[in-house]
């Protein structure tokens, strides 16, 4: 018998806790998992794929409207927020069901119930009012949503866990924030005919990304409606006679049906108690880890948001996926964190792999620049002003790609592919002697011939 209830316990169930679970179960493990709210996270029940299907939803507006240079007549379109939000409920719920028959069949016990370190070795099932013991304890919480505590009327503001569930459909929204979610949801709220503004702290939104992108993205969002107000914030939100208004550091007052806080996420660490096993946080409340995910604890692990490495779902199932190898499959993996190619499900989409141009100049003497900027096929007879814009960046050294950044349509998927090409140590030459696929938007990567700058 052994003196543990479980083998591993992990503490949250989403993409990188599910992984690791069924991995560790794999490998022979007895395992349990405890989840608060629904399996799945923050990705599958109010992230990334709620998001992805709200951004469908919101491009329709345009599709018809470009349909009319190809021959069509469209009726009087409307839309049903309540529909929608009724129909991708219903992925979800299958979503999340989909994962917890993954854990049955893995073998994996599920507990429906808030769990808290009671000691180094055993939890606190808090709805079960009962604490179990396990050897190894992965720490899977992820993030959660911040807000500005400090603006006052911050509880009439919501994050993006309401935005998804909005009884009324709102015909006015403020954001605040330049990242991800702030850029995402603008374009899903913009593209439903809701009146935008986007309100950003600094100069120019999606800062880290480089800045061509930057510029071309911001043009592109104005051109279709976002409203982007830079360098001010909120500071003071409150219920008026026509919805709530929202003043703003520059002194503007905004009338708005919803207004959303998508200023980033924190490590959800607080309340875990961790301190009760003396597992070691950073300054920002992540748990700290070694390249096996390891904590300062030895038989403690933690992999995804909650350490705060890249805040990205396929990496957090790589690190769950590594970890247990690591701990139970008796193979020793280290996530390789570097060239992580991602997407912003912006309107346009951005695809991203590899270093900025900014980045790549400061590490490396010779740099080239490849970019295009070109209006897609499409927009030849739809007569849509959109641009598309591809950038190369490459070190003269050694003919290797560096980065590539693309805005436009289905930058997500190419970004994906590149990043193998990348991943590899492709070369310059190497995407020269590609051959195009004509006629696509993508061939335009193989056939950049003259550099912008070098
Ligand atoms: P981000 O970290 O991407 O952006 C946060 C934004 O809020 C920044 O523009 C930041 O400004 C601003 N900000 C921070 N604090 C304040 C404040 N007190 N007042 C005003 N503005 C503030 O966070 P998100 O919330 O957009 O997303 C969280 C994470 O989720 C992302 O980092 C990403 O890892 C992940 N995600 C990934 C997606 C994808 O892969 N497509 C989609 C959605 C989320 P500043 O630039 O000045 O710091």
């Amino acid at each position: 018998m052994s003196e543990f209830d479980y083998d591993l316990f992990v503490i949250g169930g989403g993409s990188g806790g599910v992984r690791a679970a069924r991995i560790a179960a794999g490998h022979g493990a007895k395992v349990a998992i405890a989840e608060e709210y629904r399996y799945g996270g923050t990705c599958v029940i109010r992230g990334c794929v709620p998001k992805k299907l709200l951004v469908y939803a919101s491009k329709f507006s345009e599709e018809f409207e470009d349909a009319a240079g190809f021959g069509w007549t469209t009726g009087d379109a409307s839309f049903d927020w309540t529909k929608l939000i009724a129909n991708k409920d219903r992925e979800i719920d299958r979503l999340n069901q989909v994962y917890m028959t993954n854990l049955e069949k893995a073998g994996v016990e599920m507990f429906h119930t808030r769990a808290e370190l009671r000691d180094a070795h055993s939890v606190k099932l808090l709805s079960e009012d009962r604490h179990v013991t396990a050897r190894y304890i992965l720490i899977a919480t992820g993030a959660k949503a911040n807000v500005d505590p400090g603006v006052p009327g911050v509880k009439h503001a919501i994050t993006s866990n309401e935005a998804f569930h909005l009884d009324e459909f709102p015909k006015r929204v403020v954001i605040a924030g330049g990242g991800y979610i702030a850029v995402e949801f603008a374009g899903i709220f913009n593209g439903m005919g809701v009146e935008t503004t986007q309100v950003y702290r600094r100069d120019m939104i999606l800062r880290g990304f480089d800045q061509d992108l930057r510029e071309s993205l911001t043009e592109e969002m104005t051109k279709k409606g976002v409203r982007i107000v830079t360098g001010q914030v909120f500071t003071d939100i409150a219920k008026g006679s026509d919805g709530l208004q929202v003043t703003l550091s520059g002194g503007e007052v905004l009338n708005a049906d919803q207004v959303m806080f998508a200023i980033g996420r924190d490590p959800y660490t607080s309340g875990l108690g961790l301190e009760n096993a003396g597992v070691e946080l950073d300054g920002k409340g992540a748990v700290k880890v070694d390249a096996y995910s390891k904590t300062n604890v030895d038989h403690i692990y933690a992999v995804g948001d909650v350490t705060n490495r890249i805040n990205l779902t396929p990496v957090a199932i790589r690190e769950g996926h590594a970890f247990a190898d690591t701990v139970f499959g008796n193979k020793p993996v280290a996530v390789d964190h570097s060239n992580v190619a991602s997407a912003v499900f912006s309107q346009p989409e951005i695809g991203t792999v590899g270093l900025t141009e900014h980045q790549a100049r400061e590490r490396f003497e010779n740099v080239v620049v490849f970019r295009s900027k070109f209006r897609p096929m499409k927009h030849t007879l739809s007569g849509r002003d959109e641009r598309m814009l591809m950038k190369v960046i490459v070190d003269r050294q050694t003919d290797k790609v560096l980065g590539c950044h693309i805005m436009g349509p289905d930058a997500g998927e190419m970004a994906q592919l590149l990043g193998i090409a990348i991943k590899m140590g492709a070369t310059k030459a190497d995407f020269d002697a590609t051959m195009a696929v004509h006629p696509t938007a993508a061939e335009e990567l193989v056939t950049m011939r003259e550099p912008v700058s070098g």
